[in-house]
């Protein structure tokens, strides 16, 4: 065996290796997203009850604040926050 293909081989091994360990970083990326998310899968929606996916603000803090791009009025209190389903929210 020629020495240039015993090169060959090992950096095509070094490609693979380098390849699966960009695609599991990825793959852990993608994941703590989505553990990271706001959902509310179990419950149902305040209006229809129909299983939510979203939690909406009611609008009823006295302390509401204000999203300083969106102008959307937001609470810091969950409790404010209610299950909706994507129609409702
Ligand atoms: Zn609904």
């Amino acid at each position: 065996m020629s020495s240039s293909l015993i090169l060959i081989i090992a950096l095509s091994v070094l490609h693979v290796a380098v390849f699966s360990l960009m695609l599991w970083i990825r793959f852990r990326r993608d994941e703590a997203n989505g553990a990271g998310r706001e959902t509310a899968k179990v419950r149902l929606c305040a209006v229809c009850r129909e299983p939510a996916t979203y939690l909406g603000y009611d609008g009823l803090d006295p302390h509401e604040q204000r999203h300083p791009d969106t102008g959307r009025p937001y609470s810091v209190n969950a409790a404010h926050y209610q299950p909706l389903c994507a129609a409702h929210c």
